[in-house]
């Protein structure tokens, strides 16, 4: 009998799943539902081996998409049986103090879970969504709970804590969580990996640049700071986030300007970063298309970007006490040459270096010959990342 595992990441109106066969650890499937909600038809892309394929499917809730699927992995005979299903893993965005690594979710689990909502109002509780359509339609199948913010929870308090009023933390929980874990968490092991190491063994950073970004410093193979804090908002430049700002100018938008809490924090989130500054695009690509054309703007924007992301790099440097490798994973740390180059330039003095053609030429490990740091590329997979941790959970 086969044993599956699928890993799902619910979003406010929509469902991204893949399929994996174990103990091979091979995705035989992926989709996803689209526009959840918004009509009485959602809409399926999905492939079982190269081709991608579309369908309109009946429904408008995440519990209609959960049933589809699993009449769907029927249909496609990738299941004879929804027994052969043995775990199901799910993204949740905010796992708070409470949650230190992934968990199986039991009732308690799932209340523990939605009392943290207030920390992610937009994310948990969709998350919550896709938990509970599995449990109405697959109550015997684990499922498992895989946080964005656990790999993080191993920060010592000087790095989690803010410089404010230490109340704040005790009665409200105002701290950094820093997000993308994940994500940090399966680039180091698998740099670690393909370099023969223990990633115990290895001083790392992490670099993880997509819409959103952020940065990690992994030791002893935890995380012991990140860029992102107490929301996503926080860290280096991103497409429509700023970033860190002087928390200043909130209160100066509001007293001066008149602005409210609702329209600063469209602005900082969605208005700012690089499309904020250039005025062309959020999408690195466009950026870069302007830039090599010569908009002053989108130079700006590059330099203002690749600047942060060195100035965290050397911060965390020298939090490390030194640096072994330096990964770059996501939309833009996967595809953009010039970003990781503009990134790195300069930092030969602590050993990062960047060999130009291996940076061009799609290679894994893109520093130079002699470079003390291993500059690597690594593709990053949340979803493998969600099934293993599903699977170690379910054979425990
Ligand atoms: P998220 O998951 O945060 O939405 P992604 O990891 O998918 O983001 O990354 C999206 C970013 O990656 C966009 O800014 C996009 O422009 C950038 N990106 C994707 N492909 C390329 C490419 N070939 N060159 C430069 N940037 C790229």
């Amino acid at each position: 009998m086969k044993e599956l595992i699928i890993a799902i990441n619910s979003g406010s109106s929509s469902l991204k799943f893949q399929v994996y066969e174990f103990p091979e650890e091979k995705m035989i499937a992926k989709g996803l539902f689209e526009r959840i909600g918004l009509a009485t038809s959602m809409d399926l892309t999905y492939s079982l081996d190269e081709a991608k394929n579309r369908r309109s499917v009946e429904g408008e809730t995440h519990e209609d998409a959960v049933k589809f699927l699993l009449e769907f992995l029927l249909e496609q005979k990738i299941v004879a049986d929804l027994s052969e299903i043995t775990g199901v893993g799910h993204r949740v965005a905010h796992g708070g103090e409470f949650f230190k690594g992934s968990c199986l979710v039991d009732d308690e689990a799932l209340e523990k879970i939605k009392s943290l909502a207030h920390l992610a109002p937009l994310h948990n509780p969709i998350n919550i969504m896709g938990i509970e359509a599995f449990k109405n339609n697959l109550p015997a199948c684990p499922q498992v709970a895989v946080f964005d913010t656990s790999f993080h929870q191993t920060m010592p308090e000087e790095n989690f804590l803010y410089p404010i009023p230490y109340h704040l933390y005790e009665e409200e929980g105002i701290r950094r969580f820093g997000f993308h874990g994940t994500s940090h968490q399966y680039v180091a092991a698998e740099a670690a990996k393909s370099l023969g190491k223990n990633v115990e063994d290895l001083k790392i950073i992490s670099c993880h640049l997509g819409n959103g970004g952020s940065i990690c410093a992994i030791k002893n193979g935890r995380s012991v700071i990140t860029s992102m804090g107490f929301t996503p908002l926080a860290g280096i430049m991103m497409g429509t986030r700023c970033g860190d700002i002087d928390p200043s100018i909130v209160t100066y938008l509001g007293r001066e300007k008149q602005m409210s809490f609702a329209e600063i924090e469209q602005m900082m989130n969605q208005e700012s970063g690089f499309k904020g500054v250039s005025g062309i695009s959020s999408d690195a690509r466009d950026i870069e298309e302007a830039f090599e054309q010569g908009n002053p703007k989108a130079i700006l924007a590059m330099n203002m970007f690749c600047g942060r992301v060195k100035q965290t790099i050397g911060s965390y440097a020298a939090e490390l006490g030194g640096l072994d490798v330096l990964i770059f994973t996501a939309g833009i740390g996967e595809n953009s040459p010039i970003i990781r180059q503009l990134a790195c330039e300069g930092l030969s003095f602590f050993g990062v270096t960047v060999d130009e053609q291996r940076n061009n030429s799609r290679q894994s490990m893109i520093s130079q010959e002699d470079g003390q740091v291993a500059v690597m590329v690594v593709p990053t997979n949340e979803e493998r990342m969600i099934v293993r941790e599903t699977n170690q959970l379910i054979a425990n």
